[in-house]
């Protein structure tokens, strides 16, 4: 099957670890059988430098002509000082609301490989987890372009008072908790919807969607935690948690607090998914396809750009996202997050990983040697 990718490499190190992303992505086509076609897109400050915009209009049609985008990281110092309106992170929003991605998916993990990078005691991690290892696995679906992020604003005639608004209509948070429901599905299908109900208007109303939405998936196990109740449970218990599901803004917060729980920021993958009957979805009469933008929660890392030696294992993870969740590959995307298991296994590092003093048997490599081990991996599955 042939697949259109748009890639935007971006900024700082977004080269480097898309570079090896699609490398990879190449890998896995030859083994079972995909040819991923890519089409390189202009954004950030790159399109700037170029275009003196962050988004010009063409890229955004480019990428709506693919069936998934890959992103690497868009910004840096060199943009700083440019007016709001002309900053690279105008890409990003740019993209999520042109693309229609309303959820966002972002795993944590506590990989046994990395345990020493997570700051909870053994004894808080195996509390919670019903087989009695030290370790997490969660997800969490934050709802991305509605709520307090795009609700009225403003200030008050004398300045004196400001405001910002909570809004959500029944259509937004139905379908955000439709792909929280089939995420859940896929794995240990438990949900917990989070919210603030004891105190908000918007919260009931999620909850009553809940009750609704919650029918067509019996076999999925629904909980509901209010935010606080959560924030303090994810560093408690996280072992508890399957799939979380909430809005923008919880969502913004807890998911940096569960990314800090698996140690390394350049582990963790994302995905930002529309509907699968998007207009920007499905381009290919073949076969069905959910558009997605796909890229590691890390940003452009200037300290440490054009030197190799950022970890490419986000990137790479994240391509794992894109063929599960957009393609529907579920056998392609365990063959990487498997592949990246076993080069971890063997000792590699990238130098952000590395345990450090802790005299374990390990090489530390760079971006380049990361990726290569990778491919390899894969060719061996
Ligand atoms: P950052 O994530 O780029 O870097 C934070 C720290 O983590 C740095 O020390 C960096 O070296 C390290 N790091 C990040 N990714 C790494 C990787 N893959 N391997 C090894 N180490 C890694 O965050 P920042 O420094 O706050 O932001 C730098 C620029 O990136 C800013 O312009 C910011 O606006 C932008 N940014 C972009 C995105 C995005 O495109 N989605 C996200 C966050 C930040």
């Amino acid at each position: 099957m042939n697949y259109s990718v748009a890639l935007i490499p971006g900024d700082g190190i977004g080269p480097e670890v898309v570079g090896a992303a699609t490398e990879v992505l190449d890998a896995v086509g030859d083994k079972y059988g995909h040819i991923f076609n890519y089409v390189e897109v202009l954004a950030g400050g790159k399109a700037i430098d170029e275009t003196g915009e962050p988004l010009p209009e063409e890229s955004l049609e480019a990428v709506k002509q693919c069936d998934a985008l890959l992103l690497g990281a868009l910004g840096g110092p060199k943009w700083d000082t440019l007016p709001g309106h002309l900053r690279p992170e105008r890409g990003l929003l740019g993209l999520r609301a042109g693309l229609g991605v309303f959820a966002n998916l972002r795993p944590a993990a506590l990989l046994p490989q990395l345990r020493f990078a997570c700051p909870l005691k053994d004894e808080v991690l195996i509390a919670s987890n019903s087989e009695g290892k030290p370790s997490f696995d969660l997800l969490i679906v934050r709802e991305l372009i509605g709520g307090l992020y795009f609700g009225n604003r403003g200030r008050s005639a004398d300045g004196n008072t400001a405001f910002d608004t909570e809004s959500y209509s029944r259509h937004e948070i139905e379908r955000v908790l439709r792909t929280a429901y089939t995420a859940a599905s896929g794995r240990r299908k438990k949900l917990c919807i989070v919210d603030k109900a004891n105190i908000l208007e918007s919260s009931r109303f999620w909850r009553e969607v809940a009750a609704d939405v919650s029918k067509d998936y019996p076999d999925i196990e629904t909980s509901y935690l209010y935010v606080d109740n959560a924030a303090m449970q994810l560093v408690r218990a996280p072992g508890q948690f399957d799939v979380i599901v909430t809005s923008n803004l919880f969502g913004d917060i807890l998911s940096d607090e569960a990314s800090v729980l698996t140690g390394s920021i350049g582990m963790l993958a994302s995905a930002s998914l529309g509907a699968a009957d998007s207009p920007a979805s499905g381009n290919s009469s073949d076969k069905k396809t959910v558009m997605g933008m796909y890229e590691p929660i890390h940003g452009s890392a200037p300290d440490i750009a054009g030197k190799d030696l950022a970890n490419p294992l986000a990137t790479i993870l994240s391509t794992a996202m894109m063929l599960r969740y957009s393609f529907g590959l579920e056998k392609e995307a365990a063959a990487i997050e498997t592949a990246v298991n076993r080069v971890l296994d063997s000792g590699l590092r990238t130098k952000d990983i590395a345990n450090r003093g802790a005299g374990t048997a390990e090489k530390i490599v760079g971006t380049k040697e990361m990726g290569q081990a990778v491919l390899k991996a894969i060719e061996n599955i």
